[in-house]
């Protein structure tokens, strides 16, 4: 027997509450959609609605809160917030009672700047101890605990087909904060150094694995001390070649790495064994383009895809082109093509033209990869969404 594919559309709750479930999910089964990937927990942002009925049409969301009502008595030290709205918190239920499309969790863990706020002590500090407010460090045990019994809250009270699980781990240095300014050219090498965490449970952890963690964070400081005195911006060939150079020749930022990925796999095996049993568990790597810069993030594809039932890739580029090739090194590493959900951005910045996003999904199907998801409801245009749908039943 095959399952059905999964053909799911990555939707905030405000835009359900907009229409009300039912004319949702008539629109969504109508467009050739089977699945609906809500937001359980989001961090907050900037977002022009197009085809909004109701204000606002552009909506600031309220920062690191959860869209379904946390059982608190379960939570250690750091529990969710709810949503101030109690309708925001019964979009889930609704759409579950309605039953007509599978429902899965987008639950963002540790980009949270609420959180990170209330607890700076847990957040990412970067070489020279500055604190990253909006990144929560894994490798503290309070933020450890509030992941896994996020996760474990919501698929108990919930019946969630699978949850999908955003930010495990450390995000990168050029992502999450608002106005972020700097009047020096950034690159990858640079961002890399600026993003590792050397916060006490991260140093804690080196020291246990043998890691000349002092050495190497003093390195880190005179990389970017000096690399900010330069009168030059290297490009990006060379910051790749770099940063290559780098975990060729320094022993210690090599295992640091592996650290660091080690933790986010135990961190998502944790989930996984947490999690009510019928609940999958897909997990979302990177929030980079190239898919290859997870570890990064301290994700390895390969070990994440042995403790994940799903490794769900937002293969989110310019080109059909690009998005196989991305989709091919990501199979390179995870070797199981049906342990693989592709998401796709069916308009700007991303698959834009016409045909373009009908020969994405046709290249990467004929990798082998069958399940797609589309971001996102609320946020495309209509003509978008007519042009979505076309495509899907196109590609049947
Ligand atoms: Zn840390």
């Amino acid at each position: 027997m095959t399952l059905p594919a999964y053909r799911s559309l990555y939707t905030y709750p405000w835009d359900i509450a907009d229409i009300g479930v039912t004319q949702f999910v008539d629109e969504v089964l109508a467009m050739g959609i089977t699945d609906v990937t809500l937001a359980t927990a989001y961090h907050t942002g900037k977002f022009i609605r197009p085809h909004a009925k109701n204000p606002p049409r552009v909506i600031f969301p309220e920062d690191g809160v959860s869209y379904f009502d946390p059982d608190v008595e379960r939570y250690g030290e750091i529990k969710p917030q709810p949503h101030s709205e109690p309708t925001m918190r019964t979009v889930l239920p609704a759409l579950l009672q309605d039953g007509r499309v599978k429902v899965h969790g987008w639950t963002v863990l540790l980009h949270n700047t609420r959180l990170g706020s209330a607890f700076p002590q847990y957040t990412v500090k970067n070489a020279f101890g500055d604190s990253y407010v909006y990144s929560l460090c894994p490798m503290q045990t309070a933020v450890f605990d509030y992941a896994v019994n996020l996760c474990a809250d919501l698929t108990h009270q919930h019946q969630l087909s699978s949850i999908v699980l955003e930010t495990p781990g450390w995000l990168p240095y050029a992502h999450g904060y608002h106005h972020e300014f700097a009047q020096v050219a950034s690159n990858t090498w640079l961002d890399n150094m600026l993003g590792m965490c050397f916060c006490d449970a991260c140093q804690s952890a080196a020291k246990n694995r043998d890691i000349n963690i002092d050495a190497l964070q003093t390195r880190v400081q005179d990389n970017i001390k000096n690399y900010l005195a330069l009168p030059a911006n290297a490009n990006a060939d060379q910051a790749a070649s770099w940063t290559q150079s780098d975990l060729l020749s320094d022993a210690d930022l090599l295992a640091f790495i592996s650290l660091r990925q080690d933790r986010v796999t135990q961190l998502v095996a944790e989930i996984r064994a947490a999690i009510s049993a019928d609940c999958e568990l897909a997990v979302i790597p990177t929030v980079q383009r190239p898919t290859a810069a997870c570890w990064t993030e301290g994700s390895d594809l390969k070990a994440l895809s042995e403790v994940a039932d799903y490794i769900e890739i937002p293969f989110y580029e310019p080109s059909a082109n690009r998005a196989i090739a991305d989709a091919w090194e990501s199979l390179r590493q995870i070797a199981h093509p049906e342990k693989i959900r592709a998401i796709l951005r069916p308009g700007l910045p991303d698959l834009n033209q016409g045909a373009e996003l009908g020969a994405a999904i046709a290249g990467i199907q004929a990798l082998g990869i069958k399940d797609f998801a589309f971001y996102n409801y609320g946020l495309l245009p209509q003509y978008q969404l007519d042009h979505l749908a076309k495509t899907v039943k196109e590609c049947k």
